[in-house]
């Protein structure tokens, strides 16, 4: 069972911020900004890329929610997820990044800015 599967059977503690029968929002352990909340489907779905229309148009309202209950949806905030290897993933199971609290840095990068991507 993956890491986050785990999070949500209860196996491995997590700071929760809401949930339902589909999803489970909770803070990242290593944040990255003043707020960082993680969103997953509690279904395993490996990343965005594996992930059914379906279950993102029920995972939109639930981001919406977690944002309004994190007290960043008027300020603003940024949705990120990582897929695959380039795009940094490290859990597999998906995730979004939910980060705010502050005004947020905006820039891309390459681990070689001097290859061409
Ligand atoms: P990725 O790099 O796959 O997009 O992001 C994985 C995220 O999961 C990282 O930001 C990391 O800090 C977070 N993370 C990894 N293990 C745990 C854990 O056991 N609990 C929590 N709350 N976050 C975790
Ligand atoms: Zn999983």
């Amino acid at each position: 069972m993956c890491i986050f599967c785990k999070i949500v059977e209860g196996e491995i503690h997590s700071n929760k911020v809401l949930e339902n029968d589909d999803f489970l929002a909770f803070h990242d352990i290593n944040p990255s900004a003043p707020i960082h909340v993680l969103v997953i489907p509690k279904k395993h779905v490996e990343n965005f890329h594996s992930v059914d229309g379906q279950t993102m148009a029920k995972m939109t309202p639930f981001i919406q929610e977690v944002a309004e209950k994190l007290g960043i949806d008027k300020s603003g905030y940024r949705v990120v997820t990582n897929n695959g290897k380039d795009g940094g993933q490290e859990v597999f199971h998906l995730h979004f990044h939910i980060l705010g609290g502050g005004k947020l840095k905006w820039h891309h990068y390459h681990d070689d800015p001097t290859k061409a991507i």
